[in-house]
């Protein structure tokens, strides 16, 4: 069995990945995509996967809740350090290694 392709595709698919579609399409072409399935399908499956792989890189990439607890920890024992009068954390363990 061998699937009916549109001799147009090409033509459709470059529109397509050149972000010419529909804008910049011809109007004889256009009428050739309302007629020809083949070319609405891979329209609708071209546009289809390019919305999805733009809002793939749009979200916004969380840290691990591991990465996201550690950082709580160093700033609560940043902030514990600060509010006992060292402005950082690390003088204490300094100055306890010269006695
Ligand atoms: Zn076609």
């Amino acid at each position: 069995m061998t699937a009916f392709r549109c001799a147009r595709e090409k033509e459709v698919a470059d529109l397509l990945h050149r972000g010419h579609w529909p804008q910049a399409c011809p109007a004889e072409l256009r009428a050739h995509v309302d007629k020809c399935s083949c070319c609405a399908e891979l329209i609708l499956v071209t546009q289809t996967f390019q919305q999805a792989r733009a809002e793939a890189v749009v979200m916004p990439r969380l840290d691990a809740p591991g990465v996201v607890w550690w950082r709580a920890q160093l700033r609560r024992h940043v902030r514990d350090a600060q509010a006992q009068g060292e402005d950082r954390p690390t003088r204490r363990a300094k100055s306890r290694e010269q006695r």
